[in-house]
This record gives C-alpha cells, structure tokens and sequence, in this order.
C-alpha cells in the first residue's frame, strides 16, 4: 500500500505581501493563505485545494517547479541559456501533466483529471502562446476533467471547447488527430447535455478523421463506434447498436488475440503487463456495456456474448488475473455453444487450457 506524504504548508498572510505580488491559488486563482513549505512557489487558498493539488499532481513536479519560478528577470536577461533551460523544464512538465490527466480521464476519474489539467494547459500557454494551436490538447483534456463535474463547473467544458473550436477552425490544416479529439469530446459533452443529434454528428466526423490517421480497424476508431452506438442506445435503435457493438468486439478480438499468440505457442512466456491499469480499465468498461445491452435483449444474440466474454477473458489473462479469465472463458464457451459459430468455441477452448496449464507462479502482479 502506497503512503503519501503530505508536505506542511507554510501559512502566508496576503496583505503583508508587497504590492502587486499578491499570490493566487494554483488551483482555482483565489487570493492564496498557504504556500507548499517544499517548493515554496506553489501556493493555495485553502488545505483542501493543497491537497488536491498534491495528489493530483504536484508531488510530481514540485521540485521541478522550483527553477522556472523562481528566476528573477535579472537572470532571465543576462543569459539566454537559462531560458532555454526553462523552456526545457516546461516541456517537461507538460508531457508529465498530460499523461497523468489522460490516465485519470481513461480511468474514468475526471475530479482527480483537473490539477493536471490545469498545469498542462498552464505551461502550454507559457511555452507556446496564449493564442497557438498547440494550446488545443490541453484544452480538450481539462475539458474533459470538467465533463464529470455538475452544473455551473461544466460551462467550463462548453468554454474551453469552443476555444479549442475556434483554433481549429482558424487552423484547419492541424491534422486529423485533433479535428478526431476535438470531435469527440463535443460528442461526449453534447451527450451528456442530452443533444444526440449533435453527438451522432460530431463522433461520426470523429471516427472519420482517427480511420486517417490510426486506420479503421484500430482500437481508437472502435472506441469512436463504441460512443456511436452508445447514442444509437439511448435512441433505442436496436439493431444498428448491435451491428456496432459487433464491430467493437471484434476489432478488440483481433487486437487481444494478437497479444495472447505467444503464450498459445508458448504458455510459461512470461507476462508483460501490456496495459497499464488505466486502460485495462477503459477496455473492461466497454466489453461489459456490450455484454449487459446483449443480457438485457429479449432475444439474445449469443454470438456477440460470446465474443465479449471471450474478450474479457483475454484481457485478464493479459492482466494477469486467472480467475476472472476462466471465469469469463466459462461463459464465453456457454454462449458460443449456444450460437451457430464453431470458430469462435474452437478459440475460448484454446484459451481456457491455456488458462488451466499456465504455471501459477509466472502470474503478472495482480493489481488490486
Ligand atoms: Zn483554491
Ligand atoms: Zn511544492
């Protein structure tokens, strides 16, 4: 179990500040009391904010902070060297804070998404320009932290989305990669606000712009037609769902069984964890919606069951985690008896002795 060491804060009195250095909180820029007694130039207007702040990100970077704040103009003048030093550092630290937010936003945690989202978009701005089109993942990604939030906090999301518009509608060469991000996250906030007619546009045009730059059989675009059929849920058009839903398992079937290959030619292989926690997260939180619409249909359509079963039995064989995979193996076999599909038995046999002959010893570290 991981223990975290909250740094004391130093209290600060704000009026004693000389004028115009009054600190702001790193958080949500009110007028600050506590300063993070490590770095001591990063500062809060209350402990809970601190908190936050720490766990979100700051005990990350906090000593990395350090140098880029507390250099005087003087410094900054005689020696471009040490700019470019900082320029270095900021860097840094957007790629540390950007890949801490997509990790909380694949695991689903938007709240815990926010410091890091703020930080990115922060030093983004600092190194690029308040104005750049390189400002727009950062924007997509603290856009999507304010997403899980409720009422006024999610105007947020609505303003840094059409920020993030109007740059790429000013720069409509960026690339397909952000028209793709951009797309889906004004589907997901247009689903959310309850507007179907605009998320089935807008990830449409999504899956459109990801097929060019990962290809129509990567996992981005089936996580694209996944959202799709998820609007065609609400809708209540069944058999496109399905037909959708089918498309999904499969192109995650054909990505795990990829990654199961060796340990059929070789079952003591050892495992190397291939997903990192969040994204075994995200792929297991797709394979059951799929598996709970076929559970909640009148007439079930046994293949897709199977297939998903079948799917979540890979990806916890990968996780290391036999029990769930035989277990999903099991009712993956039940519902391929089930279906006309020989081909698909033929594979979770396969994979369930796999699971029985596999050495208990050589199991990845389970994560709890
Ligand atoms: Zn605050
Ligand atoms: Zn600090």
């Amino acid at each position: 179990m991981e223990t975290r060491h909250l740094p004391i804060a130093s209290r600060i009195i704000p009026l004693a500040l000389p004028k115009g250095t009054e600190k702001l909180c790193e958080l949500c820029q009110n007028r600050a009391y506590l300063q993070c007694a490590q770095c001591r130039v990063t500062f809060y207007c209350d402990a809970t904010h601190q908190f936050a702040d720490w766990v979100g990100i700051h005990e990350k970077i906090c000593p990395l902070l350090v140098p880029i704040r507390t250099e005087t103009l003087e410094s900054f003048s005689k020696e471009g060297r040490i700019e470019k030093d900082i320029k270095k550092v900021q860097r840094e630290l957007i790629a540390i804070a950007r890949s801490i937010a997509e990790g909380k936003l694949t695991e689903g945690k938007h709240e815990e998404a926010l410091p890091a989202g703020q930080t990115c978009l922060h030093f983004c701005m600092d190194v690029f320009g308040p104005c750049s089109i390189q400002l727009v993942p950062a924007y997509l990604l603290l856009a999507e932290g304010y997403m899980g939030e409720e009422g006024s906090r999610r105007l947020f999301t609505a303003e840094l989305l059409s920020q993030a518009e109007l740059s790429v509608s000013k720069n409509p060469d960026c690339g397909h990669d952000l028209h793709h991000r951009l797309h889906r996250s004004l589907g997901r906030l247009q689903s959310i606000m309850g507007d179907l007619e605009g998320a089935l546009f807008n990830y449409a045009n999504d899956i459109y712009h990801a097929a060019e730059v990962y290809g129509l059989d990567s996992t981005v675009c089936s996580n694209g037609y996944f959202l799709l059929a998820n609007i065609f849920a609400k809708q209540g058009k069944t058999q496109i769902v399905r037909s959708m839903y089918n498309e999904v398992a499969q192109t995650w079937n054909s990505h795990l069984t990829k990654l199961i290959e060796p340990f059929l030619e070789n079952p003591t292989a050892s495992l190397e964890p291939t997903f990192d926690k969040a994204k075994q997260v995200e792929v297991d939180k797709i394979l059951h919606t799929i598996l709970d619409f076929e559970r909640h249909q009148s007439r079930k359509e046994h293949a897709l069951m199977a297939l998903a079963s079948l799917c979540l039995s890979m990806l916890w064989f990968m996780g290391g985690d036999r029990v769930k995979a035989r277990d999903f193996g099991r009712s993956a076999l039940q519902s391929s008896q089930m279906s006309p599909n020989q081909e698909l038995s033929t594979a979770v046999q396969k994979l369930l002795d796999l699971v029985e002959t596999r050495p208990q010893t050589s199991e990845a570290k389970r994560s709890k």
